[in-house]
C-alpha cells in the first residue's frame, strides 16, 4: 500500500472500507434535519416511526422505487418525487407497475424538494414544480433521499474488479457460472468478503450488494478481520 505522504507498507492482507460519498440534497433546512426525519439511503429501521405519517422519497431509480413500495406498508401516503417527466427512463418496468398498483403511493414527476422545515424533527417539505416554478408546502414525517452516491474506489481502478458503478464485488459476486475472476490464482473460490485479489477484503458501503447501514458495515468489518486471520493462517 502506498499512502498520500509517500510512505509504503508491504502487506499480505488488506481490508478496504472506504465507504461511499453520498450526493447531498443541498436545499435549505435539509442538513440540520439529517437523521431527524431526513435520511440518505434506505433507513429501513425508520419504518415503524413512519406509521400513519406522510413519507416523501426523492429519486427516480430502482432504489427509490423499492423504498416507496416498502414504506407504503407503514406510511399513510408515500410521495415519490421525480425530477424528470417520467419514471420509465430510470426505473425498471416491473417496479413502475408495482407502484401504480399501490393505492397510497403518489408519483410526482417534474418535482424537486426546495426546502425542509422543522425544529427537532422534519415537519414539512416545500416542493417545487420544475415546469412552472410553483412551490407548495406539505406536512411531512420523513424524507428519504435516493439521489445516488459514489463509492470511493477510483484509486483502485485496474487493481481489483469493480462493478459498473465502482462498487467492489466480493465472494460469490465474483464467480460467474463457475468461473473465477481473471487473474485469480488460488485453488479455491474467493471467500465471502474477498475481492478479486486474494487477501484483499472489502467491508461496508464500498462493497457491492452491501446493506448501506452502520450495523452491517461494522459487522462486515469484524467478519473481514476474521477472514484476514484465516487467510494469513493458510498462507
Ligand atoms: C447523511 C447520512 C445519514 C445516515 N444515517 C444512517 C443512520 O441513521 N443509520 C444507519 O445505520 N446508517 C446511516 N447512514 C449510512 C451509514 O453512514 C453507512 O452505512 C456507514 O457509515 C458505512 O460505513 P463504512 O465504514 O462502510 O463507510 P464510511 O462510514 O463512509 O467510512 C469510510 C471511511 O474511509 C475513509 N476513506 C475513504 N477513502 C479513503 C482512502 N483512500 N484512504 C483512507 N481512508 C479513506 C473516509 O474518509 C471515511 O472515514 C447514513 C449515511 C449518510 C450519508
Amino acid at each position: 500500500m502506498r499512502f498520500d505522504d509517500g510512505s509504503t507498507i508491504a502487506a499480505h492482507a488488506v481490508v478496504l472500507a472506504t465507504g461511499v460519498s453520498y450526493r447531498s440534497l443541498g436545499v435549505p433546512g435539509a442538513d440540520a434535519l439529517t437523521g431527524k426525519g431526513v435520511y440518505y439511503g434506505s433507513a429501513m429501521t425508520e419504518a415503524a416511526a413512519c406509521a400513519g405519517t406522510e413519507v416523501f422519497i426523492v429519486g427516480g431509480a430502482n432504489s427509490a422505487g423499492q423504498a416507496a413500495v416498502f414504506f407504503a406498508r407503514y406510511a399513510s401516503s408515500v410521495h415519490l418525487l421525480v425530477r424528470g417527466p417520467a419514471l420509465e427512463a430510470s426505473m425498471s418496468h416491473y417496479l413502475i407497475e408495482q407502484l401504480a398498483a399501490i393505492e397510497n403511493v403518489h408519483v410526482h414527476t417534474c418535482t424537486t424538494v426546495a426546502e425542509a422545515h422543522g425544529e427537532d424533527h422534519l415537519e414539512q417539505v416545500t416542493l417545487q414544480d420544475a415546469r412552472t416554478g410553483e412551490r407548495t408546502t406539505y406536512d411531512a414525517g420523513h424524507l428519504f433521499v435516493f439521489i445516488g452516491g459514489e463509492p470511493r474506489t477510483h484509486w483502485l481502478d485496474g487493481v481489483v474488479v469493480r462493478d459498473r458503478r465502482g462498487f467492489i464485488p466480493t465472494g460469490p459476486g465474483l464467480v460467474d457460472d463457475g468461473r473465477r475472476p481473471p487473474g485469480w490464482a488460488l485453488d479455491r473460490d474467493p471467500w465471502y468478503l474477498e475481492s478479486s485479489v486474494p487477501g484483499v477484503f472489502v467491508a461496508g458501503d464500498v462493497r457491492a450488494e452491501s446493506v448501506k447501514r452502520v450495523a452491517s458495515a461494522v459487522g462486515e468489518g469484524a467478519m473481514a478481520v476474521t477472514l484476514v486471520h484465516r487467510y494469513l493462517g493458510e498462507r
